[in-house]
């Protein structure tokens, strides 16, 4: 199909609530309340509380009411990976995005038209998450978190690999590694599972309730315990994770003499590590790189990409080098989520 400059904003387009697919009645990820909501993914500059309806994955819809209560919406449909549901004038349905547990990109077809709806997405194996499924389209909707060419995360089992030599290194040592609360956390238990570390891993309170809704939803995470009150000397040498915050304030105090790491595709930065007191950098993130960016819109086909959060400047530029018609969606409060 070939289409012009304008045509798919006649039907999908940033309104002051988000992005709004007009035939369908619905927005996507939407910045505020609305009445029909479609939701990518958990995080909460995606999962916003307070809509009417909203439909999303039920791995998503689960992670909505565990974070936001009754703030999950009105009525929740859940809608599984595949299958294609009519909205209005439109189909929607949703493919899988990498991303974290239950993440979805949101296929939108409308007379003969096919819009893809990324949310964060990523294209590496993730043991957490249903692996990124490529679907061709007319218009692309990407995210670009990391998008310079600067950034290119490291093959997770190679930094998984540096935080257990640095453990068998120290080992009177706690490892305290930050880590997102909602996904990153829970795919470093996995990661660590993966490459045989088989003990007790210990976990910041306010991480205990996702890893069990994770443990609910099928993932495996083996042995967790919540630090609590348990002694300096039992969490020496063992590995400790708590979000991003908690690095840097008294809670860690309770830990022995904690090696700090943090696992970010922001660790790439070595002045971010340096600023964050971070003693080991793991480059490992839930968000696609430069390369992976630019490989998955070739991959799509579509004609047309628009970007949203993130570095918009340089992936429009670069798409408009290959050919192609890009614009930058300036879509409100889309975070980093301190990946
Ligand atoms: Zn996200």
């Amino acid at each position: 199909m070939t289409t012009s400059v304008g045509t798919f904003e006649r039907w999908l387009y940033p309104s002051p609530s988000g992005l709004y697919c007009e035939p369908g009645g619905f927005h996507v990820d939407p910045g505020q309340a609305v009445d029909r909501a479609i939701i990518t993914h958990g995080h909460s500059d995606h999962a916003r509380p307070g809509h009417s309806h909203v439909l999303a994955t039920t791995e998503t819809l689960q992670v909505m009411r565990l974070r936001l209560g009754s703030g999950a919406g009105g009525t929740q449909q859940a809608l599984s990976l595949g299958q294609r549901l009519e909205i209005g004038d439109v189909a929607v349905t949703l493919h899988p995005a990498g991303h974290i547990l239950g993440s979805a990109q949101v296929l939108i077809e409308y007379r003969g038209m096919r819009a893809v709806v990324s949310g964060d997405y990523k294209r590496r194996a993730d043991p957490t998450a249903v692996s990124f499924e490529l679907v061709p389209c007319h218009l692309f909707i990407t995210e670009a978190t990391f998008g310079l060419p600067v950034f290119r995360h490291e093959p997770d089992q190679r930094e998984i690999g540096r935080l257990l030599a640095s453990l068998a290194a120290f080992p009177e040592r706690t490892h305290l590694v930050g880590a997102y609360g909602l996904g990153k956390a829970q795919r470093i238990i996995a990661l660590l599972r993966r490459a045989g570390f088989d003990r007790t891993i210990y976990l910041h309170g306010a991480m205990v309730a996702m890893c069990d809704l994770y443990e609910r939803l099928g993932i495996d995470l083996g042995a967790l315990e919540p630090v609590g009150d348990t002694p300096k000397e039992k969490l020496a040498g063992e590995i400790v994770l708590a979000p991003p915050s908690a690095l840097a304030d008294r809670w860690s105090r309770r830990l022995a003499d904690p090696v700090t790491a943090f696992a970010s595709g922001w660790m790439r930065v070595k002045a971010r590590a340096r600023q964050r007191g971070v003693e080991l950098p793991l480059v490992i993130s839930d968000h696609v790189d430069w390369p992976d960016l630019m490989t998955t819109i070739a991959e799509t086909g579509a004609e047309e990409i628009w970007v949203t959060h993130g570095r918009e400047e340089a992936v429009v530029r670069a798409v408009t080098l290959m050919g192609r018609r890009a614009r930058a969606l300036a879509l409100l409060g889309r975070e980093d989520e301190a990946e």
